[in-house]
């Protein structure tokens, strides 16, 4: 049996029912994986707590993150909640945990599951396809920093370094290497989301990406502009498999992403380092929506089966990689079968209620195998 040490953090709004709901899933994980062991330690993080004690990230937290096999974070921030700058205390405390943890990758799946709502007329052979986005350089490096001068001009500096961006586009071709290639053909591809015709740090982006790419002869690769990666996501999405890009093109086109899918509400993400690696839906605490039991909690049990994964490729271990498996085919079961969602994507169901039928799916999907 391997046992794995998990942090959790359910921070704020919809994050501590999603994440209870999360749990819930994790638990006949267990039951069904018995040489999977999650030991899960919930600590207190974020908006709330700063408005109660002036801290997000306490140093004990932050301790426990890093000694921790992975991190499951639900949301944070609360729109009332201000530092004294009037900036919201999530950007700061996601920033620092991703420096402190060196997650140099994020990694947004774009998958449309049957029976889940989508916004588009066409979508080819269907959406399947990840964003990598770089996650601690581009526009983010600027952050906590720029330069103000007077009351007249503010600049903020996109930085990419080599060593940043190889990271990063090495892990993308590993991702493509694992995957089944795009939905239109099969062909494995990696494509370059940059704007190197006006910028010269986009144009060195793309350098070090075709240098990385010479590593990686079976896999195909291109560049597009981001700008006609906008367009494209809507009308050819079965055209990409994975996509990397400079960190604030990938927040942007992430939530894009999640749009075309069905909504944040079922958008999952992992950022991942060379140590460290922490999962989070791609929401953020919905404050509106907090307290009644109706937020989806798909997007967070998405994550903790991608954490599952990341274990199992990390650890080398099957069973986690089994346990993946499980969790996103049980997802998939849900959204097909229709009868049990949430509100957000056009049911009536409880996050409690989806978070049961998810494990019941598992404990189905799992026997079936037997
Ligand atoms: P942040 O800046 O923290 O990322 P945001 O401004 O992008 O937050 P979210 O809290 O992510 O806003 O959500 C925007 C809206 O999407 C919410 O008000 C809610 O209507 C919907 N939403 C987000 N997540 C969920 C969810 N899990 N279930 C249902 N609806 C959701």
């Amino acid at each position: 049996m391997t046992s794995y040490r998990i942090a959790l953090l359910p921070g704020d709004g919809i994050g501590p029912e999603t994440m209870a709901a999360t749990q819930i899933v994790l638990d006949r994980i267990v039951a069904e994986f018995p040489d999977i062991q999650l030991d899960c330690q919930s600590h207190r993080a974020g908006a709330e707590l700063y408005r109660e004690t002036g801290e997000t990230l306490p140093k004990n937290v932050l301790d426990a993150c890093l000694d921790a096999d992975a991190v499951l974070l639900s949301a944070i921030g609360l729109p009332d909640v201000r530092q004294p700058d009037g900036t919201e205390v999530q950007p700061t405390m996601m920033v620092g945990l991703r420096r402190a943890l060196n997650l140099h990758s994020a990694v947004r799946p774009v998958k449309l599951y049957p029976g889940a709502p989508c916004p588009l007329k066409h979508t080819g052979a269907g959406i399947d396809f990840v964003i990598i986005r770089e996650n601690l350089e581009g526009l983010f490096a600027s952050f906590g920093g720029g330069s103000m001068v007077g009351d007249e001009v503010a600049t903020d500096t996109l930085v990419v370094t080599r060593t940043g961006t190889s990271k990063v586009v090495d892990y993308a071709f590993q991702l493509a290497s694992r995957r089944n290639g795009r939905p239109r053909d099969g062909k494995r591809k990696v494509t370059c989301v940059d704007k190197a015709n006006v910028f010269r740090s986009m144009a060195f982006f793309r350098k070090i990406f075709h240098d990385v790419a010479a590593k990686y002869p079976e896999i195909d690769h291109d560049a597009v502009y981001v700008d006609a990666m906008s367009l494209y996501m809507v009308q050819n999405p079965s055209d990409f498999d994975v996509v990397v890009m400079e960190n604030q093109f990938g927040d942007i086109l992430s939530d894009l992403g999640a749009g075309i899918v069905g909504g944040l509400g079922l958008g999952p993400s992992a950022e991942v380092g060379d140590q460290h690696a922490l999962f989070q839906p791609s929401h953020g605490t919905a404050p509106q929506l907090a307290g009644k039991n109706v937020a989806n909690p798909l997007a967070t049990i998405l994550s903790a089966g991608m954490m599952l994964d990341w274990l199992g490729q990390t650890r080398n271990d099957a069973n986690c990689i089994a346990a993946a498996v499980a969790v996103e085919n049980a997802v998939a079961e849900v959204l097909s079968h229709g009868q049990v969602r949430t509100p957000d994507i056009g049911g009536t169901s409880s996050t409690t209620d989806v978070a049961i039928a998810v494990a019941d799916a598992i404990v189905a999907s799992v026997r079936s195998d037997a």
